[in-house]
Parts: structure tokens; sequence; C-alpha cells
């Protein structure tokens, strides 16, 4: 009997060395989307690089529908390239609504966001969404890290934890970052053979045993203002992006009654699916605001149980602080899963694809190989090349615009609770 559980006890522990052995060769794949029909028309809308965006993008001035006058313009953002801006257009009539669509505050997410762009104007065009309203959209908010493959600016900034009002955002800590510094941040060349990166998973789990798991979502998603060669580094001052949407906002928003501010991402919830997060609402009336608009959705509202943690500096809650005092303001950012990260299995992926391509970024990579594999398991984690996965999100996104913009409407039946309408920062309790 004893001799059979060690026989048994050998062969499970094989079996496990194999899979484990396996597993980095096979790399992660995600499930297909059963049932999916791939669609040539869908497909089209999705850019192969950032100039071909760019063009397509600036390309909707002639087209928007007649009833329109047209203005836009760029801002160049400065780098050692010289041909990196943010575009922006204005479909302007007398309408009191306004919406607002930006693509790429994440480089890396821009051609899913520029996509979605492209297809708000169509089915404007085609008369598919409800109501008179006016439309203003940004093309690619980090035009570098959509050029170069990042998510992070130029300057390995998160765009998406730098944006604010005041600086008092960069003398934030993440307690968390700091416990898991060594684990997230490895100093050396990537190199995916060694067994740091074969056991990640395990490694992982093991300073889950030791830090609470709280402390890893934080540090992943919260984002970190101390170490500047890390992921989710918020910067230590703003970047270009900031005074000019600032001014930008202020100066387009202003008559309007209404904002419905539409932040398109990829890469976190569930492969295919589209996921509305609300970020940070500032005042209980932008809330209140987002809950009628999107209660045809499911929203998750951070809190310690949902795991989903604030994100501090981020776009939605920069401009509700611009412009929510004098209108009403209802944000929301819109997440297309790519990874199942929200799944144990996608998520400690996700993670692990964030950490080597940062790594590599700043300490190289042993060979050609490894830096090819890298970064085709980072482009595939924020624009999927499934052809059903672009389909399903365009598929979804022809039913969601028309919805959520005739809720959009019936927001003016709906009465503001006056009274909180001042801007007040909220604690995120950690
Ligand atoms: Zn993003």
């Amino acid at each position: 009997m004893k001799r059979f559980a060690l026989i048994l006890g050998i062969l499970v522990a094989f079996a496990w060395v194999v899979d484990r052995a396996l597993l980095p060769q096979q790399g992660y794949q995600p499930e297909a989307l059963q049932g999916v029909d791939v669609k040539p028309e869908s497909l089209r809308y999705f850019p192969d690089n950032y100039a071909q965006s760019r063009e397509r993008f600036r390309q909707l001035r002639t087209l928007s529908p007649s009833r329109y006058q047209v203005q836009g313009g760029l801002f160049k953002v400065s780098s050692s390239d010289e041909d990196l801006t943010v575009d922006w257009l204005h479909f302007r009539s007398n309408a009191p609504r306004l919406v607002v669509l930006v693509s790429g505050v994440h480089g890396m997410e821009a051609p899913t966001g520029a996509a979605m762009q492209q297809l708000f104007v169509d089915m404007l065009r085609a008369g598919q969404l409800p109501g008179d309203f006016d439309l203003l959209m940004l093309h690619a908010l980090n035009p570098y890290g959509f050029k170069y493959g990042r998510r992070a600016t130029e300057n390995n900034v998160d765009l998406n934890r730098n944006l604010d009002t005041t600086a008092a955002l960069f003398a934030n800590g993440n307690h968390g970052y700091r416990q898991l510094h060594d684990f997230l941040l490895p100093q050396e060349p990537v190199d995916l053979s060694r067994w740091e990166n074969r056991f990640f998973a395990e490694r992982l789990s093991l300073k889950l045993l030791r830090n609470s798991r709280d402390a890893i979502q934080e540090a992943a998603l919260s984002g970190q203002y101390q170490y500047p060669q890390g992921f989710y580094y918020g910067g230590d001052s703003f970047e270009p992006q900031q005074e000019f949407l600032q001014q930008l906002l202020i100066d387009k928003a202003a008559p309007y009654q209404s904002i419905l501010f539409i932040d398109l991402h990829t890469g976190f919830g569930t492969r295919g699916e589209t996921h509305f997060y609300p970020g940070n609402p500032a005042t209980e009336q932008i809330r209140r605001d987002m809950e009628w608009v999107f209660q045809d959705y499911e929203m998750v509202w951070p809190s310690e149980a949902s795991g989903f943690f604030p994100i501090r500096g981020d776009l939605i809650g920069f401009a509700g602080k611009l412009l929510a005092a004098e209108k009403r303001f209802v944000p929301i950012i819109l997440e297309f899963g790519t990874m199942d990260s929200l799944a144990t299995k996608g998520g400690v992926e996700s993670l692990h694809r964030t950490v080597l391509e940062n790594q590599g970024h700043f300490h190289g990579f042993l060979s050609g190989q490894d830096r090819a594999e890298v970064q085709r398991r980072y482009e595939e984690m924020f624009y999927p090349s499934s052809g059903r996965w672009r389909s399903k999100i365009i598929g979804d996104m022809s039913n969601i615009y028309p919805q959520v913009l005739a809720r959009f409407l019936q927001l003016e039946e709906v009465k503001p609770e006056r009274g909180d309408l001042n801007i007040t920062a909220v604690d995120s309790g950690h």
C-alpha cells in the first residue's frame, strides 16, 4: 500500500512537471468565441497601424452628416519622433447634448478605440443613433504608445493614472506595489526559458500566501508613483496631454447642458465581452446619472468585495472635475475584455505578460525570439488578431451605442437632486 502511494505520488509529480514544462511553449490560448461568425464588414473598422488609423480618423471630417459644422485640430506631443499627434474632431450643431468618444488613453488599446469611433460615425450617418446631439472625438490620446506598441507614454507614464486638476496626485503611495516590487520588476534581460518565467503562476501563488490578494490587486490597478520604470506608473508630474485636454474639454463642452463621455479601453475583463466600469464618480449626482443611463448593463463599482480598486488620476475622473459642476456629466469606461483577466488563469497570464513587456523594455531580451514572443503576447492582450473577437465587439457596440443614447436622452426627464454638485475628493480608502 505504501509502495502504491509512492508510485502514485511520483506519477502525479511527473505529470505536473511535464504539464508545467510544456506550458511556456504552448503559451496561453484564450478560449475561442464559439458560435461567433467572422464578418468582413466588421473587420474593416480595425486599423493596421497608427498612421493609417490617424488618416482614417481625419477623413471622418468629410463624412459628417450635413446638419453639422465640423471643426478639427491636433495636438503635437513633444518627442524625438516629430510625427506624434493627438487628433480631434468636433461635429457641431445647436444640440443641447454632447457625446465625447476618446480612444488610446493607453496606446496599445488605441486601434480598437479608433475602430469604435469609425463605427459610431457610420451609425450616425446611417441614422441609427437616436437623439439630437453633437460629437467630440479624440484619436489616440497616447500616440507614442499606439505607434510603438506600448500601453504607457514615451516617459513610461500610464496616462490613466496621470490626469488630475492638482499635482497632489503624485504624492500618493501604493503599499501593495512596494511589497511586490521585486516580483513585478525583475532587473535583468528577459529569458523566457528561466524557471522564474516557467513557474510564474506558482511564484505568484506563494506571494498570495504571504501578501493578501488585495495587495496584488491594488498593486496592479491603483497605480503607483514610486517606480519610474514600473508599469502603472502615474508619473511625477503631468504629461503634456493634461493641459491640452483641460483646455479642449472646457472650451468645447461650454455650450452643452449634458455630456456623455465614453473612454474606450481593451484588456480587462472577460474575452469578447464589453464591460462598463464607472471609475470613481466625483459626486453622488454623477453616480445616480450613471446608474440611470447604464441601467441595462452590469456595472462594477470599486469596492473591497468586487476586488476592483478605484483608480487614481484617470481620464473620466479628471473630466468630471472639469465639467460636472455646471452640467449633467455621465462618464463611462468601456473595456473590451481580451484575456479573461477576471478568472485566475487569465489574470495570472495578464500579469505575466505585463511584467515581461515592461522588463524587456527596460532591460532587453536574451534573444530575438524572446523579444518577438513577448511582443506577440502583449499585442494579443490589448489588440487581439482574432476575427471572431473583433466581429463580436463590433456587433455588441452596434447595439450598445443606440441603447445608451436612448437612455441618455431620457435622462432629461430624471430630475437632478441638487445640493451635492460641489466636487469633493472621494477617498479611495487605500
Ligand atoms: Zn486601458
